[in-house]
């Protein structure tokens, strides 16, 4: 399977600024490929009888061809690659927009997600990587070489480089300790396990959070654009970058140990309004710790269970486990693991469950992991056209093993 591979360039002086220049050329022309798909759109919904066609990513370039690089010299200063790539990248998020997948995609602004992809002669050595145009760029990591990837997509986050390109990787069945497992992710804690293991949130992050208050605070009289103003600022995202690597670092380790040691996992679909509405109710807000914040805990929540469940898909491929994802209509949190029977609510207060019909008391979110645990296995068992009196067979195993 194909992954993706990142890793941080050792850039000198010049490198910097053509690998600025690159980002800034891919950054003005999706910029204006946007800017011309607006006025296309504007145009359709004043004159519904004269139409004109949408661009597709060919007809952009050919565009941006005639009449942007002509006026924009520098645009011959860069490969060719980088706006070619961010018009084809503008396209697939049009794509997803009138899909729905997605919002309408956004003005690019400088220093913010600067990128762009390159392709063509691409070499790589031990400590080093060779680009069209820009040349040999060292690296922090001893790489395999001789391997030729298609295109490379180079991006800054803080002041550092990244580079990143696909590389294949072998699956590998691991052997799985448990057979169904599901994960419920909640605001007290990260992650809880049917098995009733608790995976908590990096905890550094509280104290990170008030270094980073101190800095923003410390820069507010900087005159914008100043020297100080402007590495002042640098320092504030590379915190920023420190912050989320902890994040993304803690989720590594659940995910991993998840998809390494048990075959069937079972997560939530995604409904970020649920989280929204418990993080703002006033129960919620009144709470302490990173959460306490709605407007962070949206935040948090909402990358966290992105991520979460892309690491998953991933990672149930590699190590040869499945993902089940369960309809976001589910009640997980208000049916009891233990006799099945639902309650009609269940406040947001409630940490604990209670089960009025078998007297059941459990933890609310363990609770939750234990019905999608049961749910992902009947699902799975459903899939493989087994019948009903295995699935509550198993069902029965299940909860016996955990209660
Ligand atoms: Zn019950």
């Amino acid at each position: 399977m194909l992954l993706g591979f990142k890793t941080e360039l050792k850039v000198n002086k010049q490198q910097r600024l053509l690998l600025s220049r690159h980002a800034g050329v891919a950054r003005h022309a999706w910029n204006q490929g946007l800017a011309l798909c607006q006025q296309v759109l504007l145009h359709n919904s004043i004159n519904p009888d004269d139409k004109i066609k949408f661009p597709t990513a060919i007809d952009l370039h050919k565009w941006l061809v005639a009449s942007i690089k002509s006026t924009h010299p520098w645009y011959y200063e860069v490969s060719k690659c980088a706006p070619q790539y961010a018009l084809r990248y503008l396209s697939d998020a049009l794509k997803c927009f009138f899909k729905k997948n997605k919002g309408f995609p956004n003005f690019k602004k400088k220093g913010k997600h600067d990128s762009f992809t390159l392709d063509g002669a691409i070499h790589i050595d031990h400590r080093k990587v060779k680009v069209p145009i820009i040349g040999w760029i060292k690296t922090y990591e001893l790489l395999a070489a001789g391997y030729k990837p298609k295109s490379v997509t180079i991006s800054k986050q803080a002041d550092k480089w990244f580079i990143s390109w696909k590389i294949e990787v072998e699956t590998s069945e691991t052997p799985k300790k448990q057979e169904f497992i599901g994960v419920d992710l909640g605001i007290n804690h990260l992650a809880i396990l049917s098995t009733g293991e608790i995976f908590d949130g990096a905890k550094s992050y509280k104290k990170y959070q008030k270094k980073l208050a101190r800095m923003q605070y410390l820069n507010r009289h900087k005159q914008v654009g100043s020297s100080n103003y402007r590495k002042a600022n640098i320092k504030i995202a590379r915190l920023h970058l420190h912050i989320a690597n902890i994040r993304k670092d803690t989720l590594h380790k659940i995910t991993t140990y998840i998809s390494k040691n048990h075959a069937v996992i079972g997560i939530e679909d995604l409904n970020v309004s649920r989280h929204l509405l418990q993080v703002g109710e006033p129960a919620q807000r009144s709470g302490s710790g990173m959460l306490a914040n709605g407007k962070l805990a949206v935040s948090i929540a909402d990358m966290g269970f992105y991520e979460f469940r892309r690491q998953l898909e991933y990672k149930t491929k590699a190590f040869g486990s499945k993902l089940v994802v369960v309809d976001r209509f589910y009640p997980s949190s208000k049916t009891c693991s233990s006799c099945g029977e639902k309650k009609p609510s269940l406040s947001l207060s409630q940490r604990v469950f209670q089960c009025v019909c078998c007297g059941m008391t459990c933890d609310r979110d363990l609770n939750a992991a234990i019905n999608l645990s049961q749910e992902a296995a009947r699902l799975v068992v459903l899939a493989c056209g087994l019948d009903s009196a295995d699935t509550s067979r198993m069902k029965q195993e299940e909860n016996e093993g955990i209660c």
